[in-house]
């Protein structure tokens, strides 16, 4: 394989754990045979990318350019591309590259895949540089890790769904959620407010789990038929030992035990809330009842279109608040307060016009 040349493109990007974000000047290849690329439209911000651009996962390479809820227009595509042309819109979420040949890959589960490359703080095998992420003006990804867009949904309200969307709907879905069930949705920020949307969807009863009383209106209209604020003892109780599922959405430190109480015999919680310190379990919390602890990552490519499709057919989009690419330092600093609602998305013209 011959090395593409690469070209410039603007991007806001972060130089040290401790620095703010600021613009700056970051590689991509020219397009080679299988790949598209994309104008970026719209980028939401995911708490995974305050995570890693402040090193809490601790493998951040620096200049570090997150983003992986990326939604863009099409501007050119490599000769052996199939399912796009220039002028398409179409979406990249948190993986850009795999094998596409290993056992993982062949079951559509990329996200396991030994050789999967993430959006951002991976490799790019092509120019043997790290991969930089969607706070930048354009992209360039093999067309397998770029999906179809329903035409009639709002384009910035997709964004989130490339990665809060499937980050939620694949857990719910392998867990069978439907009518008769009851779940339970801890944390109601991006994640959160995409969980409670697909777990009403899906028909189960839905309680969802805050720290925040202010956004018990806001649960409700979401979809959930009962807010817990979890610092009240007296909700907590009500509920103990009742639910079939729990969701757990949280991106700081919390009490895993609180909610494994939560659950009914043979229940299951499953973690996609990702905190950079280890949470301790205490074991009679799950042998008493022999409940399950899991947890789950992003979603495949197929079952990420398949969500897609569904977002499509039920009109189902994130709650966003649009920002300009210059406010990205403020709003983490509200994401850190539990102060979104319920997705921050960049307009990606913003960073062109600045
Ligand atoms: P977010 O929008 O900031 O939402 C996190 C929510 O957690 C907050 O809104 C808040 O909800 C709750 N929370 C925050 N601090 C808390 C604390 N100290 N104690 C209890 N609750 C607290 O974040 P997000 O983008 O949804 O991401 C959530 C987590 O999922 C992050 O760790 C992220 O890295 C991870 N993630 C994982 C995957 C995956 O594939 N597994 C994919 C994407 C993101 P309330 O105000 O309702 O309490
Ligand atoms: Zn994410």
């Amino acid at each position: 394989m011959s090395k593409p040349r690469a070209y410039s493109v603007k991007a806001y990007s972060a130089a040290a754990a401790a620095a703010p974000l600021a613009p700056a000047s970051i590689p991509r290849r020219e397009p080679t045979d299988r790949d598209v690329q994309l104008e970026i439209l719209y980028c939401g911000v995911c708490h995974s990318d305050l995570h890693f651009a402040r090193n809490e996962w601790h493998f951040t390479q620096y200049p570090a350019v997150p983003g992986h809820e990326i939604v863009g227009r099409v501007t050119k595509v490599g000769p052996k591309v199939t399912k796009f042309k220039p002028g398409d819109i179409a979406g990249v979420g948190c993986l850009v590259d795999a094998d596409l040949d290993c056992p993982y890959c062949r079951r559509g589960l990329e996200q396991f895949s030994p050789s999967m490359v993430m959006t951002y703080g991976s490799m790019d095998k092509h120019l043997g540089l790290p991969t930089y992420g969607g706070y930048s003006e354009g992209i360039v990804v093999d067309e397998h890790f770029v999906l179809r867009i329903p035409a009639n949904l709002e384009l910035a309200a997709v964004a989130p769904l490339l990665c809060a969307g499937i980050t939620t709907y694949s857990p719910l879905r392998r867990a069978k959620i439907g009518p008769g069930k009851k779940v339970g949705v801890v944390g109601l920020g991006g994640l959160g407010h995409m969980g409670v949307k697909f777990a009403r969807a899906f028909g189960a009863r839905v309680v969802v789990f805050t720290t925040s009383p202010a956004k018990r209106d806001d649960a409700l209209r979401l979809g959930a038929h009962e807010v817990v604020v979890s610092t009240n003892a007296d909700e907590m109780a009500k509920h103990a030992g009742s639910f079939d599922f729990i969701l757990d959405c949280v991106s700081a430190d919390h009490d895993l035990n609180t909610y494994l109480g939560q659950l009914a015999p043979d229940g299951n919680l499953t973690l996609v809330g990702a905190p950079e310190k280890p949470i301790p379990v205490a074991s009679f919390a799950l042998i008493m009842g022999r409940k399950s602890l899991s947890g789950s990552l992003i979603g495949g490519l197929p079952e990420t279109q398949e969500m897609l499709d569904l977002c499509g057919a039920h009109g189902i989009v994130a709650d966003i608040e649009m920002i300009r690419m210059g406010q990205i330092n403020d709003a983490y600093e509200r994401m850190l307060k539990s102060d979104v609602k319920y997705r921050f998305v960049i307009d990606m013209a913003s960073l062109k016009a600045g």
